[in-house]
């Protein structure tokens, strides 16, 4: 997996203060989407172990609330393999920090369900690490920008903690 930027400190995307990841490749071509650049996935840099431990290293700072995945499509079958490992100490190692996952696919019949388009062998333990997962293609006509957390008014903002357990 590629990964086009890292920020640190983010406060747009997810609450509070975030470490947020743009990895790259994303199949869905939504009209309008503000950075199709990120669809490529060889856009931008190797997300190497390396990079992965920037980022776990990142929630060490106690005013950082935690971390959000976005692209680009963090729920591609290839780019779930490639983030579990990270997800994974970072559950372990910072528990009280929240995670946050931007996808176009929608949850249900996408992600969640087992002939689902995005499914894979790790989607479950991914969506039962997040804490919020905003679904959902970017719709231009319906676009908002009032809205929080969300560009178009067909995106939800899932609680996954309540969904799943
Ligand atoms: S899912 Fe996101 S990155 Fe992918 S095309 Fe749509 S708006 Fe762009």
């Amino acid at each position: 997996m590629n990964y086009s930027v890292i920020k640190y400190h983010d406060i747009a995307n997810g609450t509070g203060v975030r470490t947020v990841l743009f990895v790259s490749g994303c199949t869905h071509h939504c009209k309008g989407c503000f950075q199709p650049q990120t669809w490529d996935f060889n856009y931008g840099e190797p997300f190497t172990e390396e990079v992965a431990w920037q980022i776990i290293d990142s929630l060490d700072d106690p005013f950082t609330e935690g971390l959000t995945l976005l692209g680009g499509e963090p729920m591609e079958p290839e780019n779930q393999r490639a983030l579990l490992p990270m997800i994974r100490k970072i559950k372990q190692l910072h528990p009280d920090k929240n995670i946050w996952c931007y996808s176009g696919y929608t949850y249900e019949t996408d992600l969640a369900a087992p002939n689902g388009k995005a499914h894979c062998e790790v989607t479950d333990e991914l969506l039962d690490s997040y804490d919020i997962l905003v679904d959902g293609e970017f719709k231009l006509e319906e676009k908002d920008i009032s809205l929080q957390f969300r560009g178009s008014r067909n995106q939800r903002i899932l609680n996954m903690k309540e969904l799943r357990h």
